[in-house]
């Protein structure tokens, strides 16, 4: 079974703090684009064969933005070209602002039954600071009319550590979250990457963030806040009710293949990795030229592998099946990772259930630590 990633690196403008692959484009771009990814679907198809399509995700940039028939178009192609199981999870990314409920009606006829929604936060001062193009107000109506439209199982995205944001606030935009008829919750912390606006205003002063003591203290805050309400923490910045976790993004965490479709989409399978070009304008032309080439192509050698597959297994609060690392690598875990395990138990950042080695909550506020240790 695989997973399909289609990238759409389109976005209406750019968020201050955002490093992702996307650009503001003129929506005429959209057409050429979406026929560009026609031809990359035929050609992985000749690739890889009739491969068995397990869950199909829009991300991007901003997937919404993209009209309903050329997302029909995409996922006519894909169903032409792959067997899709009865049951797939399609999830589309969608910025609340660009989308009505028409639209939204229209994705659930088309079979998209997943929407993630980058909402953020929902004070409307903290959304300008961060240059969203929505308001708070965008982002209720979106979920109202997303259920209207029949969709129920919506994801959203909310964030800590913002620039002026107070604990109050967050935990304003959490009690809202828990009370809307949603089904999972990814929250993330605010990163300052390079190349970014919010990287300027940082180093010239201009950027008041919360100091680190109160940043912890909202870690710990949203830990322990949506687990009591019924969001179970499966992954370190991810909570679903019951059976609601991402098939997609499980997949990334769980060593399966996937193929990534579109620029700067990264694919993975049988211990490969490679992705597309990030510049759009030279994917469209590499697929209509017929001359689409890997960016870069790298084999995973067995250690690699083996560092990849700890790493990406401990950041789900499930752990790494010690069973599973025997079946994949013919070895036991502790013939290599002996003396970190051990190091991390003693420290409290690791614990062996037996079956399981994982994170404890500790472990997973400096996953970072233990993620390096697993790098031989
Ligand atoms: S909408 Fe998403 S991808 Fe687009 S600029 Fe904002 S954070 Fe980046």
């Amino acid at each position: 079974m695989y997973s399909l990633y289609i990238h759409i690196p389109f976005c209406k403008q750019k968020c201050r703090y955002c490093d992702f692959p996307s650009i503001t484009a003129v929506s005429t771009l959209y057409p050429t684009y979406t026929n560009a990814l026609v031809y990359e679907i035929s050609l992985r198809r000749r690739e890889l064969g009739a491969i068995n399509i397990n869950t199909i995700y829009f991300g991007g940039g901003t997937p919404s933005l993209m009209p309903i028939n050329l997302v029909t178009t995409i996922l006519k192609t894909i169903y032409d070209n792959f067997t899709v199981s009865n049951n797939c999870e399609i999830t589309l990314e969608a910025n609340p602002g660009t989308i009505d409920f028409s639209y939204l009606h229209g994705l659930k006829q088309i079979g998209v039954n997943r929407l993630s929604l980058g909402i953020q936060s929902i004070h409307n001062n903290l959304l300008k600071i961060l240059g969203r193009i929505h308001t708070f107000q965008d982002a209720d109506i979106t979920i109202t009319n997303a259920r209207k439209a029949g969709f129920d199982n919506i994801s959203i995205d909310l964030m800590y550590g913002l620039p002026t944001q107070t604990m109050p606030m967050l935990q304003e935009s959490l009690t809202w979250a828990v009370a809307r008829d949603i089904q999972h919750i990814s929250v993330y912390g605010l990163q300052i990457e390079p190349n970014t606006p919010f990287y300027t205003m940082c180093k010239s002063g201009q950027l008041s963030l919360p100091d680190e003591v109160l940043v912890e203290k909202m870690y710990d805050y949203i830990n322990n806040f949506l687990p009591q309400n019924n969001f179970h923490r499966y992954e370190i910045s991810n909570f679903a009710k019951k059976n609601f976790a991402s098939r997609h993004n499980s997949a990334y965490w769980q060593d399966k293949p996937y193929i990534g479709l579109g620029c700067a989409a990264h694919s993975y399978y049988k211990q490969k990795r490679f992705y597309n070009t990030h510049n759009v304008n030279e994917y469209i032309s590499q697929c209509l030229n017929d001359t689409l080439t890997y960016e870069q192509e790298e084999i995973l050698d067995k250690k690699s592998w083996m560092e990849e597959f700890c790493f990406l297994r401990l950041r789900m609060t499930e752990g790494i099946n010690k069973n599973e690392f025997y079946q994949k690598f013919h070895c036991n875990i502790y013939s290599v990772y002996a003396q970190i395990i051990n190091k991390f138990i003693t420290k409290n950042l690791l614990t062996d259930t037996g079956t399981f080695i994982k994170l404890t909550p500790l472990g997973m506020k400096y996953g970072n630590i233990v993620f390096e240790g697993f790098l031989l």
